[in-house]
């Protein structure tokens, strides 16, 4: 496989973007077909110059493109998906610290606050023995919630599942099944009341209707601080 031909350094070209200078780096590649641009991660633009083309047109051609720039600038950085040793998490509405259990063990144990989860090797992604562990705990407690709140309210729950949800917080069907998120188990447990609450009430009104909202203040009457929770926490969806 042929090598493709970089070009030599030259004095470092920058680029104006919006009310910034970017560094600009212009790389010749005889296999392209085309005028290519790209920003790396670095903040450098980049453009490939194909065969026969010029540096001077792969300028021309950045300028032109200025507006896309400016545009992959303002994109805030990719939420880190990863959880390791010393991040801090939600736990029952409370923050938490990830911490390595001292102990004589072969097999490392996490504690995440009081909750005490064995790992094979704590240098790796934290988050899906831990998220296993959440959800769980999830389904373990806000399942019999559910009936518990439905008995109490008279209403016919056919059946609660405890999902990975990734845009929302619980969902109810016309047919009677309740599908909560794990990441519930995070939230303070007056906000996965509301949000059990808030479900259930859809089985009298399948819609977020000014009745709808009369039934969940009868039900739960702080429910606006908790809505309110669950807006300052929308990240936690993630
Ligand atoms: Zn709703």
């Amino acid at each position: 496989m042929q090598v493709p031909f970089i070009s030599k350094p030259r004095p470092p070209e920058t680029l104006r973007v919006g009310d910034r200078e970017i560094p600009l780096l212009l790389v010749r590649n005889p296999r392209a077909r085309r005028y290519f641009l790209r920003l790396s991660p670095d903040g450098t633009a980049r453009v490939t110059i194909p065969r026969g083309g010029t540096v001077g047109f792969g300028k021309e051609f950045a300028k032109a493109n200025q507006g896309w720039l400016e545009k992959q600038l303002a994109k805030p950085p990719p939420a880190c998906r990863q959880w390791k040793l010393g991040d801090t998490l939600l736990f029952r509405g409370e923050s938490v610290q990830i911490r390595l259990e001292e102990t004589e063990n072969t097999k490392p144990r996490l504690l995440v606050g009081p909750e005490k989860i064995l790992i094979n090797d704590s240098s790796a992604d934290l988050r899906p023995a831990i998220q296993r562990h959440f959800w769980k705990l999830a389904a373990r407690e806000l399942e019999p919630r559910v009936w518990e709140l439905a008995a109490l309210h008279e209403l016919t729950v056919r059946r609660v599942t405890v999902r990975n949800q990734k845009s929302r917080w619980g969902s109810c069907s016309r047919r009677g099944t309740v599908s909560l998120n794990w990441r519930l188990i995070q939230t303070p447990p007056s906000v996965s009341d509301y949000i059990i609450l808030h479900e259930l009430m859809h089985l009298r009104q399948m819609n977020h209707s000014a009745r709808f909202w009369m039934e969940v203040s009868r039900v739960c009457p702080n429910y606006e601080a908790a809505e309110a929770w669950v807006k300052r926490n929308g990240s936690l969806l993630r």
